[in-house]
């Protein structure tokens, strides 16, 4: 029987401030206030606006952010303008040897923006450090690899770049997705004006440092700030040859209308709700380490999280207890902290959305399970939460909670669970877990998602090509797949 291990009790009130953080913020070099990056150099933004970017673990106001507007943008895609007729004709190896010293860059300065990374965004600096950063630096390797192969990938095919790609990119992930969006752009003789999340915006800044360093020529890449204002001026700018877009899904769908009749290329990477499903046959304590993995890493900030869970029937017991007692050694609190599993919520905003959803579960008839743990009373934390015995029509099954929060069904039949992992408008990935090839081969080709995991979860690498179906968005990134949305053949 699995012993029950309790957490320590931290009186937050008194503790939190004298709380061992492990990483150490004092040396990392932060300026007061960021302006855009455009052009190689830092300008004052037209707007004369900047905004605040808070800890969501302190409450504590790091950095003011630029505020970009129209004529912003319009300076930034001029930029990325004039520098794509350079770019695009220097030759494949001199663009791959640019790519390879940003990777190289990263590597160097990883431990600088892991902190950054978890300070402005919440999460664990274990994630940070081991995860987000390192991956970061090899999806540039990874593309760097590709500028002098494009006639390999594309064979009997004439690839040529698309021109200046607008890309919008969300607060969870936020140097890896940069990564995502520029190393490819790049690597395809593209320039680029990006634009990360407004809670997130330090390391995408950071980076800008980083690429001034590199000596990458002016006006390739360009990272302006902002909110959706600003987002909506890059996507109707009408010098962008193509849109990259990772975000919600309703805002992925109104870019979809804003570019219709033009001839934007577009690629939409949007919401999830995964379904993470177990069978009889499983190792079960493998499986309920794959499901905690699923939901609760990044706070469940993770479009393709594992936040539907099936499991079958006559396991349902052992799999929820064993579940529980999981979750109670998970330490919730400072994201500093090399022990924590879960930090804070990336923003007031968020943590108030997933407060709702708590209430709406609840209110839907679905029994509400938390972990016993303390949260610290600063800050912006959730437990993490199952919610038993819930059922398909529920809302808190069917929408995008991005948070700590599991729900749970149970299955007889693989026809089944195959059918309800299915009934959902989102189909971006799933999870398998079966001692049983055969199954793994049968639910893989039924599932209706753009990834599926089998007895593993949350698995990333630069050469696999990830994205979604249905309203998870369309267009592949990473992998062969993720160059071809930068070239017209
Ligand atoms: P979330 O709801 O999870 O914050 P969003 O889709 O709102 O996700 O945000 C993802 C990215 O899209 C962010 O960089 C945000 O600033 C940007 N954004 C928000 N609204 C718009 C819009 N109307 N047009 C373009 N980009 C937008």
């Amino acid at each position: 029987m699995t012993k029950k291990t309790k957490q320590p009790t931290l009186d937050f009130k008194t503790d939190w401030a004298y709380a061992p953080a492990l990483e150490d913020t004092k040396h990392i070099n932060l300026k007061k206030q960021y302006d855009l990056f455009i052009d190689g150099k830092f300008v004052k933004p037209n707007s004369k606006k900047h905004f605040a970017t808070y800890n969501p673990a302190t409450e504590e106001k790091i950095a003011e952010i630029a505020e970009a507007n129209e004529k912003d943008v319009d300076k930034a895609v001029k930029a990325a303008r004039k520098a794509f007729d350079k770019w695009s004709k220097i030759s494949a190896k001199e663009r791959g040897k640019y790519i390879y010293r940003i990777a190289r860059l990263i590597q160097e300065r990883a431990r600088e923006f892991a902190v950054i990374e978890t300070m402005d965004g919440g999460k664990p600096i274990r994630e940070s450090r081991d995860i987000d950063i390192p991956l970061a630096a090899n999806h540039f390797f990874y593309y760097a690899g590709w500028a002098d192969k494009l006639e390999y990938a594309f064979p009997d095919r004439t690839p040529k770049s698309l021109g200046v790609a607008g890309q919008i990119i969300p607060w969870n992930f936020p140097l890896l997705m940069a990564a995502w969006k520029i190393a490819p752009a790049l690597a395809t003789g593209n320039t680029v004006v990006l634009k990360p999340a407004e809670t997130t915006s330090l390391t995408a800044l950071k980076l800008a440092d980083l690429i001034q360093d590199s000596g990458l020529p002016d006006g390739v890449v360009n990272i302006i700030t902002g909110a959706g204002h600003t987002g909506a001026a890059i996507v109707n700018h009408p010098d962008i040859n193509k849109i990259a877009f990772t975000g919600s899904t309703d805002v992925g769908k109104m870019i979809q209308k804003a570019i219709a009749g033009t001839d934007k290329k577009l690629t939409l990477e949007l919401g999830g709700k995964a379904a993470n499903i177990i069978f009889d046959d499983a190792p079960l304590d493998q499986a309920v380490e794959g499901i905690v993995n699923g939901i609760f890493f990044n706070q469940g900030h993770v479009c393709c999280a594992g936040s539907r869970l099936f499991v079958q029937e006559n396991v349902a017991d052992i799999v929820i207890r064993k579940l529980k007692d999981r979750m109670e050694t998970l330490v919730v609190g400072n994201p500093m902290d090399k022990n924590t599993d879960i930090g804070a919520i990336n923003s007031k905003e968020q943590l108030l959305k997933i407060n709702n959803y708590l209430k709406i579960g609840k209110a839907e008839g679905a029994d509400i399970y938390q972990s016993s743990c303390g949260i610290p009373s600063k800050g912006y934390f959730c437990k993490p939460t199952l919610f038993l015995n819930a059922s398909q029509s529920h809302r808190v099954v069917q929408e995008e909670i991005f948070g700590p929060v599991l729900t749970i069904q149970t299955f007889r039949t693989i026809e089944e669970v195959i059918e309800k992992a299915n009934n959902i408008p989102y189909g971006l990935s799933a999870g398998v877990w079966t001692d049983k090839g055969s199954k793994i081969f049968n639910l893989t080709s039924k599932l209706r998602a753009g990834v599926v995991w089998a007895n593993t979860y949350n698995k990333f690498d630069p050469t696999s090509p990830f994205g979604g179906y249905k309203e998870s968005g369309f267009g592949r990134e990473g992998g062969l797949h993720g160059l071809m949305p930068y070239v017209r053949l």
